[in-house]
């Protein structure tokens, strides 16, 4: 039997009664939003075998759990993939010879001073909004950022990075992202979209990257979804590390934010103990193009302080790819990222399946192809320039 509980109190749902109880679609998403778990302790009533952690671990970065990430989490198991991905651990311990740094990506060193955005890439721009996000990632890449209390970058900053790209006019894409930029209230952000594009009608492209529907589903309403498709916002990106995380609530706001004709996109980081394996991640990716949403990149952990325990070798990565290419649908395989170090930027994991190798007489080259299920077929004629020669006088 359930207990009888009183929802109106904006409070903790700190007993597994309460948990069990609580309808995350009852009340408002920023409701629920204050009823975060923002210590492990309050976990200890609605979840076996919490860890105890030494509270240094929030000097680094903070907690922050809504009770429908709490509700979706194993209540025994600590390798619950949910609980991997936002319980933190003694793991996030420095590890020694791993990178100390919180801005590996070298982020900063490419941000238009006084502004929030990052211009890294030609023609495109990060535009980083909020310093928040629903829930916290334990191998967060924004760590420096994400677990502000302030929850916004500073609006003078907003103002700063909306006339950056007024005034860029060969910027063409702007990727608005944070922490979570759909933490905002929707007043915020048609205030945001609208002034870029108002002022910034060179746009052609205008993303958001957000966790919301994963974290706190009931975020995506019907008024939100007015205001992206008022102001055109062309795709949504949404992070999904394991098939868990994939609910009949997520559908039905994942189909909302569709019927507002934006395309959506996942991107995936590829986590230790979460998804490292092929069978997951072809069930992660075929679920995913089931709902209409395009698998887009899968990221290597960045090698950020407090998340090495995570990282996945860059050659089991490889054969994570090649378990999938082939053998799933092609619009389900990602591309495979590794975020360079220092600002280098995206750079693309692919095996090689077709390789042009020297013939051992030295008349040439030969192509040598492998295909996905280990067959291989050389085809020398793919190493010739069949053009005509140019005729010279
Ligand atoms: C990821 C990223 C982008 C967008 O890259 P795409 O490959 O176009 O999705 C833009 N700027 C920065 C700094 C990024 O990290
Ligand atoms: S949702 Fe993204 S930005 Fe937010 S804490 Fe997780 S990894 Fe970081």
């Amino acid at each position: 039997m359930l207990q009888k509980v009183d929802f109106n109190l904006n409070k903790k749902l700190l007993t597994r009664a309460e948990l069990d109880a609580y309808d995350p679609e009852s009340e408002s998403w920023q409701k629920q939003f204050a009823r975060r778990y923002t210590h492990h302790a309050e976990l200890d009533g609605v979840l076996n075998n919490v860890e105890n952690v030494n509270e240094t671990v929030y000097n680094k970065f903070a907690i922050a759990i809504t009770p429908y990430m709490a509700k979706l989490m194993d209540r025994d198991d600590p390798n619950c993939p949910i609980r991997l991905q936002y319980m933190p651990s003694h793991h996030e311990e420095t590890k020694p010879g791993f990178a100390t740094s919180l801005d590996q990506l070298g982020e900063e060193g490419d941000t238009v001073p006084g502004t929030s955005v990052v211009h890294r890439y030609p023609r495109r721009v990060l535009f980083l909004v909020s310093n928040t996000c629903a829930t916290l990632c334990r191998f967060c890449t924004r760590k420096r950022m994400v677990s502000q209390p302030s929850g916004s970058v500073h609006k003078d900053e907003i103002e700063l990075s909306i006339d950056y790209i007024a005034s860029n006019t060969q910027i063409e894409d702007v990727l608005l992202s944070g922490g979570d930029p759909l933490t905002f209230t929707d007043e915020r952000l048609d205030y945001i979209l609208g002034e870029l594009r108002r002022r910034a009608p060179h746009v052609r492209f205008l993303r958001i990257g957000s966790r919301m529907v994963v974290q706190l589903p009931t975020r995506i309403t019907p008024e939100l979804c007015a205001v992206l498709e008022k102001h055109r916002v062309q795709m949504i990106n949404i992070h999904i590390d394991h098939p868990k995380e994939i609910t009949p609530l997520l559908r039905q706001r994942v189909k909302m934010i569709q019927k507002a004709g934006i395309m959506m996109g996942l991107q995936t980081v590829c986590l230790k103990g979460v998804n490292d394996s092929v069978e997951v991640m072809r069930d992660l990716f075929m679920q995913s193009i089931e709902m209409g949403v395009r698998p887009y990149y899968v990221y290597s952990t960045d090698m950020v302080e407090g998340a090495a325990h995570f990282i996945v070798p860059h050659r089991r990565m490889l054969e994570l790819y090649e378990g999938l290419r082939g053998w799933i649908s092609g619009p389900a395989v990602p591309t495979f990222i590794v975020d360079g170090m220092g600002g280098l930027g995206k750079l693309p994991i692919i095996p090689s399946y077709v390789r042009e190798e020297p013939l051992l007489d030295g008349s040439g080259t030969t192509i040598k192809c492998r295909n996905y299920a280990g067959k291989t077929v050389e085809m020398p004629g793919l190493g010739q320039d069949y053009s005509l020669p140019t005729q010279s006088n």
